[in-house]
């Protein structure tokens, strides 16, 4: 069985796939003294190391997804060998469904700088019309617009970004959450 741990407190919102056996993990229930509900929380089980990775692509706020050590000893499925194989960083390349689900959230982070929900534009444009407005810092917008074209391309033309475009587009990503939740706080 294999299990996702959700975590949100430091750092970015991140999901790590485990073994149910791991001693980290423990059939879901973390270790020992147990974990903090308000800023993490465990999914599962699922039966395939398949279904918890789909499971884990569709937690929304996440940003990072990774898969414990323990994943790639007992592992069964394909592609567990990961470069590095250091047990951390190991997502997978962007695809268009996780870029599709970074893209709503970016929805409803235009929605909150804009004050409203409004759908008569483009994401794209709405990006340049709220930074033209004052309402996203110039910098923000741009890594918006890098996340977004690469969704668009991977939505429109079937295009799968690379490892390092993967890494950039995550990148990118995590420093618009954090501009996002340094200023949604107040
Ligand atoms: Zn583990």
């Amino acid at each position: 069985m294999f299990y996702i741990y959700e975590n949100w407190q430091a750092g970015p919102h991140k999901t790590v796939i485990h073994e149910g056996s791991c001693a980290s993990c423990n059939e879901g229930t973390g270790r020992a003294g147990g974990y903090d509900r308000r800023h993490a929380s465990w999914h599962g089980p699922y039966r395939t190391l398949e279904d918890a990775r789909e499971a884990a692509s569709a937690v929304a706020q996440a940003v990072v997804r990774n898969e414990h050590r323990c994943v790639k000893v007992n592992g069964k499925g394909p592609g567990r060998v990961k470069e590095g194989g250091t047990g951390k960083r190991t997502q997978r390349p962007l695809d268009a469904n996780s870029l599709g689900t970074i893209r709503r959230r970016l929805f409803q982070m235009l929605d909150w700088a804009e004050g409203k929900a409004s759908r008569d534009t483009t994401p794209m444009k709405r990006v340049i019309i709220l930074r033209d407005q004052g309402k996203i810092p110039k910098n923000i917008a741009n890594l918006m617009q890098t996340v977004l074209g690469f969704r668009n391309i991977a939505e429109y033309d079937d295009y799968v970004p690379t490892k390092k475009e993967s890494d950039l587009i995550t990148s990118a990503w995590e420093v618009v959450l954090e501009w996002h939740s340094a200023n949604s706080k107040r």
